[in-house]
């Protein structure tokens, strides 16, 4: 991506680490979590609107699930708790994920920076279980062994607080300010730039790069990054 002059040589700079959001980044997840929110809503009678599904991209499930509690109320009583939410979403959502694809030039990326030893790590806001569940039909992704769960006893709060980023630069043993973090939502991309990392983003087919913070440099695909 950027050149750089390595004994007097042209040469492509290398990143310190890599930091990998899952859903929608290198898992084609979104569109998935997104039909899970709204046919749970759905049960309880509210209809979410496109605005309101992005909101929840890059979330944890319970912050996710007392929002969408939230907007339930604005149009139904009685409110369901979190829980009667994520007991209809739950088995929605797990049919349809464990057919979530690859995004273009993941699994490649994902392989290159093993090739070249760079060290990586997952920052995702999924639970364990949910990764796992996801991760399953991917076996490229055991390449990345250091991992941050959105239950991750760790973890003090969800993006788009820093912490999923500071946490796995930490375990990697590398200055968040030298790693590139890959993110494609707003809440992730918050996140990656307050922990201080270089701040890659795969804009979603229907965003333009003026939806994320000024600091972040934009792509259409992980297919074009070049190291
Ligand atoms: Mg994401």
């Amino acid at each position: 991506m950027e050149l750089v002059v390595e004994n007097g040589v042209m040469a492509h700079a290398h990143p310190a680490a890599c930091l990998f959001d899952l859903d929608g980044l290198l898992l084609d997840t979104e569109p998935l979590h997104a039909r899970a929110w709204l046919e749970a809503a759905a049960h309880f009678g509210r209809l979410l609107s496109p605005a309101e599904l992005m909101a929840l991209q890059g979330r944890r499930r319970l912050e996710c699930a007392a929002q969408v509690c939230s907007w339930i109320g604005e149009v139904m009583t009685p409110v369901p708790s979190r829980e009667q939410l994520l007991a209809v979403r739950q088995p929605i959502a797990e049919a349809l994920l464990v057919q979530a694809s690859a995004m273009p030039g993941a699994r490649k990326l994902v392989a290159r920076c093993f090739e070249l030893q760079i060290p990586m790590a997952l920052a995702t806001s999924s639970a364990r279980q949910a990764v796992a569940l996801k991760a399953a039909p991917h076996p490229w992704l055991e390449m990345i062994r250091t991992r941050v769960h959105g239950d991750d006893p760790e973890l003090k709060a969800g993006k788009p607080a820093p912490d999923v980023f500071l946490l796995a630069a930490q375990r990697l043993g590398v200055n968040p300010s030298l790693c590139w973090a890959f993110e494609d939502s707003l809440a992730g991309a918050r996140s990656a730039v307050a922990a201080g990392c270089q701040v890659i983003v795969v804009l979603p087919s229907d965003r333009e790069p003026g939806h994320y913070p000024d600091q972040v440099r934009c792509l259409r695909s992980l297919a074009e990054v070049t190291f």
